[in-house]
């Protein structure tokens, strides 16, 4: 029976802990100065509350701990590859599966199956791994997102939606360059934000009357099956097992970064409904991942991913953590922080070019932002703007902004309460109240693909 947040503690009971503690200001202060304005180069023990990302930090189950204790670490044919193999295709409807060591080792798998220099790949909205493969390969990541998700300020459900004719359209201008169709559920990009059955459904047509195959990134697939529940007529009553896959019997597979909705601290794949496509996906695991049966994984990594991939389609448990979201979210609108909504799965999404109007796109508003929250409360985000989606015109040289200025503030799985929730909301007050005085950020070092990574700034004095 469905069950609000609202009306029910956690769905579970804290059995470990790991001790955190408030380094002082001062402190921080030269840390963030030392790491470059760059809070991927932080030591991760100066950081209180860490929302850098909701990858890989996930509080696993005693379930996956005890699967991990039955971890079978055979070079070739673990039992715990079996147990995996089982797991993804019950829960997706595919039936073959290449284990890898995270989501871009399956990227990287897909990448090079299908795509060829000069290929366009069209998707609602690339995350920024699938980019970096993209351009690896010398192709051209487009994004069909409908205009809805570039929008900050409009409340509006599914806003990972695709643009369906802008998908046609794009497809139009040359079929053959066109290796498949990308569908991102949740869209990560632009805050988390699901895509419709409909809209799924929509993009399979398209991709069968130019006789493409649809892939899934299907990283947060368990959180875009329950916003559909959520939100979407005729679905209120379905068990969450049931939308997942219907949402991926309109795809030919997927890769997976189980580090998200699996559960687990490392581990990710890429399945296919096709045996040809798995054959040619094999020649590639082999030598960058590992043999057929581990893919880059332990046989107990296997055991706790496929523990991981049921455990995630708990509806308490869904409604916990995207509650928790809307929770803080909730607690940023009231103070009048400008965020991305409607809340999505994953995370908070701040505007920064509306919290920081006066530090214009070359001085990297998002990137202050989250280096201010950093020294205000020890709290780390991440920039997701200028410095991570910004490039430069390949000919011209000229800097290409992307629409979007965000920090995300992603929420680990069943990792932090809500007394967290509300320490982040008081630090972000006091950032926004001394907002006027924050100064921009000049790049220093940037590399050639995934910059945000390791770039590094100084301040704009
Ligand atoms: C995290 C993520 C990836 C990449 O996965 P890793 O496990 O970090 O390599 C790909 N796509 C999306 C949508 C993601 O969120």
């Amino acid at each position: 029976m469905f069950r609000r947040r609202e009306e029910y503690a956690e769905p579970y009971r804290i059995k470990v802990v790991e001790m955190i503690r408030p380094i002082d200001r001062p402190t921080r202060e030269k840390l963030i100065r030392d790491a470059g304005y760059n809070v991927f180069a932080l030591p991760s023990d100066s950081v209180y509350i860490d929302l850098l990302t909701d990858s890989g930090t996930a509080a696993m189950s005693d379930y996956q701990w005890s699967g991990m204790m039955m971890g079978d670490e055979s070079y070739a044919g673990s039992k715990n590859y079996f147990h995996f193999r089982d797991a993804v295709k019950d829960v997706m409807g595919y039936e073959h599966v290449v284990p890898t060591h995270q989501g871009r080792g399956a990227e990287h798998i897909l990448m090079n199956v299908f795509v060829k220099p000069g290929d366009r790949v069209l998707g609602n909205m690339h995350f920024d791994t699938t980019e970096g493969h993209i351009l690896l390969k010398g192709a051209e990541p487009v994004n069909c997102l409908a205009d809805a998700g570039y929008k900050v300020g409009v409340e509006a459900d599914f806003k990972g939606n695709f643009d369906l004719e802008l998908l046609e359209t794009e497809i139009r201008k040359d079929r053959d360059k066109v290796p498949f169709v990308l569908v991102t559920v949740t869209c990560n990009n632009n805050g988390g934000q699901p895509v419709s059955m409909q809209n799924i459904r929509g993009v399979r047509s398209v991709a069968d009357k130019y006789g493409l195959p649809v892939f899934f990134d299907a990283a947060r697939f368990a959180e875009n099956a329950y916003f559909i529940k959520q939100l979407e007529p005729g679905y209120e009553d379905k068990p969450i097992g049931d939308i997942a896959r219907e949402m991926f019997s309109y795809g030919d597979g997927c890769t997976m970064s189980a580090k998200k909705d699996a559960l687990v601290n490392i581990g990710g794949f890429v399945a296919f409904r096709n045996i040809e496509h798995y054959r040619q996906a094999i020649q590639w695991q082999i030598p960058f991942e590992g043999f057929v049966t581990y893919g880059g994984l332990a046989g107990r990594d296997l055991e706790a991913m496929a523990r991981g991939l049921h455990e995630v389609l708990n509806e308490d448990y869904l409604e916990d953590r995207i509650g928790q979201v809307r929770y803080l979210g909730g607690l940023l609108i009231k103070s009048g922080i400008p965020i991305v909504r409607p809340t999505g799965g994953h995370g908070i999404y701040i505007n920064a070019k509306a919290l920081l109007p006066h530090i214009p796109r070359n001085e990297f508003p998002a990137q202050a932002l989250t280096v201010e929250l950093f020294i205000e409360g020890g709290i780390r985000g991440v920039e997701l703007g200028g410095c991570a989606f910004g490039h430069k015109h390949p000919q011209t040289g000229e800097d290409l902004w992307p629409e979007l200025e965000l920090v995300r503030l992603a929420i680990p799985r069943r990792v932090y309460t809500d007394r967290h929730m509300a320490m982040v909301a008081r630090a972000l007050r006091a950032v926004k109240e001394r907002a006027s005085s924050i100064k921009g950020l000049k790049l220093t070092y940037e590399a050639p693909v995934l910059r945000h990574f390791t770039a590094r700034f100084e301040r704009v004095e």
